[in-house]
């Protein structure tokens, strides 16, 4: 059994046995990354020869991890000025994603924001793919930096489902600026440091950062992502995990079509008959994840879509190394590489509590896929307009009375039976091999698109969700229908016992 360490700033999944320790979201500078792949290989080999794993393989592609900088923003930041020792209105832990959004939304409202990260201007390092439809909807089209018509899911050798639904890449570096000058517009002030505490008065909290200063705001929110910094929980921490290694890479050619992402490939033949490492992708099964941006230039992403504990990355590499060499994928250079764990589902935050949460730190990762930041934006107006509606001088809320206003419309009753079905959903792919898998996303991909669509960008609610549900049934296979009958009905009896614990 993994065991799990929660320190102030990291969660660590340590494998006991094996003492590899893996951070969530290691985009770490490449020659450190390099020399901890290179360390991580020799170690392996050392202590693991039992499973076979060969790993000069992987250490090749490795190898080509090319220098890349981190880059930043050119923006000269107003700072936070601890000297006039004001209370602000609002005081946002994390420039990530959600953070940002919240900042930028607050600040129009005329409410005073400080913004604190360690790394204000750095551009944030994950690679992240939405729907066309979901930044449409928000106005972001301008924030795409590539986008395909539709997307391919290969279900095995034999067959491929084309999906009809246009893809696109975030540009990352374009959302945070456009979030930062709106920020800088407004008159948010950013302060460079780690939070490390929080104290609470009636009326008012003081962050003590790492640097020693201390800001005092009426309201504080968590927005750190995985590392949930403040917020508190008070139940087992159990999520699933998505473990992915991606490279955006410059290739010799690759197989694939350049107006379709690859949005799931689960083909096997890159595995050889009676290998272990065919039977391990049997049980635990990874998928190919591509965006094709030209012939030769491409992000490669292997990705085991949730397992519990998380696959090793090591594991996962080898598999695409596999995966590659079959595809007659030769790369030439890597440009960038990301190395991600996404815990998903687990338990929700205590609700309410003091400090208001959004993103990653308040359990919005849709605990079936991974995918949050669409969801994270079209939420943060909602959250926004809650802080600067309660703070207001209509209703004059502060402290505790507050925060329970903010959590109750990041998560009102509905959001929190979607999300009790989702984790239902995760249960269930969990207990999937990959035959399974591949009957699931077969029946999953022929639903009507209203129902996929739906489920995957949080837009369904019970009873459609019901409706869903019973839907994908109905054209499940008999063996699927059977495979759902067993290995669901445990999950189905938790989600049902959790939906009536449930109160408004
Ligand atoms: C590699 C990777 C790829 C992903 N790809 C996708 C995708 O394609 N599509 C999708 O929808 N989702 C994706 N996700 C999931 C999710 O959308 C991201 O994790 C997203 O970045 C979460 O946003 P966030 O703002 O909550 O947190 P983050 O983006 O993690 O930002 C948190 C910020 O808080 C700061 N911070 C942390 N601790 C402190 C502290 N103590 N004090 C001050 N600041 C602190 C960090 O430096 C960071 O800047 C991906 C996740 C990972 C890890």
């Amino acid at each position: 059994m993994d065991t799990l360490l929660r320190t102030h700033s990291r969660i660590e999944l340590l494998h006991r046995g094996y003492g590899v320790a893996e951070r969530h979201s290691l985009s770490s500078t490449p020659k450190l990354q390099n020399s901890e792949n290179k360390l991580s290989c020799r170690r392996d080999y050392k202590r693991r020869p039992k499973r076979g794993f060969v790993r000069a393989s992987s250490c090749q592609l490795l190898e080509l991890v090319p220098e890349i900088k981190k880059e930043n923003l050119e923006f000269d930041l107003p700072l936070y000025d601890p000297s006039k020792g004001l209370t602000l209105d609002l005081a946002v832990v994390g420039g990530g994603p959600a953070g940002l959004a919240i900042a930028q939304q607050v600040s129009e409202a005329g409410l005073s924001v400080c913004s604190i990260d360690p790394s204000p201007k750095l551009i944030w390092p994950n690679n992240y793919g939405v729907w066309v439809d979901e930044f449409e909807a928000m106005d972001l089209l301008d924030c795409l930096d590539a986008t395909w018509p539709g997307a391919v899911v290969y279900v095995d050798d034999q067959k491929k489902k084309l999906l009809g639904r246009p893809y696109g890449r975030v540009n990352r570096k374009q959302l945070k600026s456009k979030m930062m000058q709106r920020c800088i517009l407004n008159g948010v002030q950013f302060h460079q440091a780690k939070v490390v505490k929080v104290i609470h008065e009636e009326t008012k909290s003081f962050l003590i950062c790492s640097d020693g200063v201390t800001i005092q705001a009426a309201v504080v929110l968590d927005a750190t992502g995985f590392s949930r910094c403040l917020v508190q929980y008070d139940k087992p921490y159990n999520p699933g995990y998505q473990v992915a290694y991606g490279i955006l890479a410059e290739v010799e050619e690759h197989p694939f079509d350049l107006d379709k992402m690859v949005f799931m490939d689960w083909r096997d033949s890159h595995l050889k008959d009676g290998t272990e490492l065919k039977e391990r992708n049997s049980r635990i099964p990874t998928f190919l994840y591509a965006m094709p941006f030209s012939s030769t230039r491409i992000f490669l992403e292997e990705t085991s879509l949730v397992a519990r504990p998380g696959l090793q990355m090591e594991d996962i590499q080898e598999r695409m190394v596999a995966r590659l060499r079959h595809l007659g994928i030769k790369v030439k250079s890597i440009e960038e590489d990301e190395r991600c764990v996404i815990p998903m589902g687990g338990p929700l935050p205590v609700l309410p509590q003091r400090v208001v949460g959004i993103g990653g730190t308040a359990g919005m990762v849709h605990p079936s896929t991974g995918y949050m930041v669409a969801r994270t934006l079209a939420a943060a107006p909602i959250i926004a307009n809650s802080i600067v509606q309660f703070l207001g001088p209509n209703h004059g809320l502060l402290g505790s009375e507050l925060s329970s206003q903010v959590w109750k419309d990041l998560w009102p009753i509905e959001r929190r039976r979607q999300r009790e079905f989702f984790c239902f959903g995760m249960d269930i792919l969990l207990k999937l091999d990959l035959q399974a898998t591949r009957r699931f996303f077969d029946t999953f991909f022929n639903l009507e698109p209203h129902y996929w669509h739906g489920f995957l960008s949080s837009r369904l609610f019970l009873p459609e969700l019901v409706t869903f549900g019973l839907s994908l049934f109905s054209h499940a296979s008999n063996t699927s229908r059977l495979e759902i009958m067993s290995k669901g009905t445990l999950p189905l009896v938790n989600m049902i016992n959790n939906l009536l614990r449930e109160k408004n």
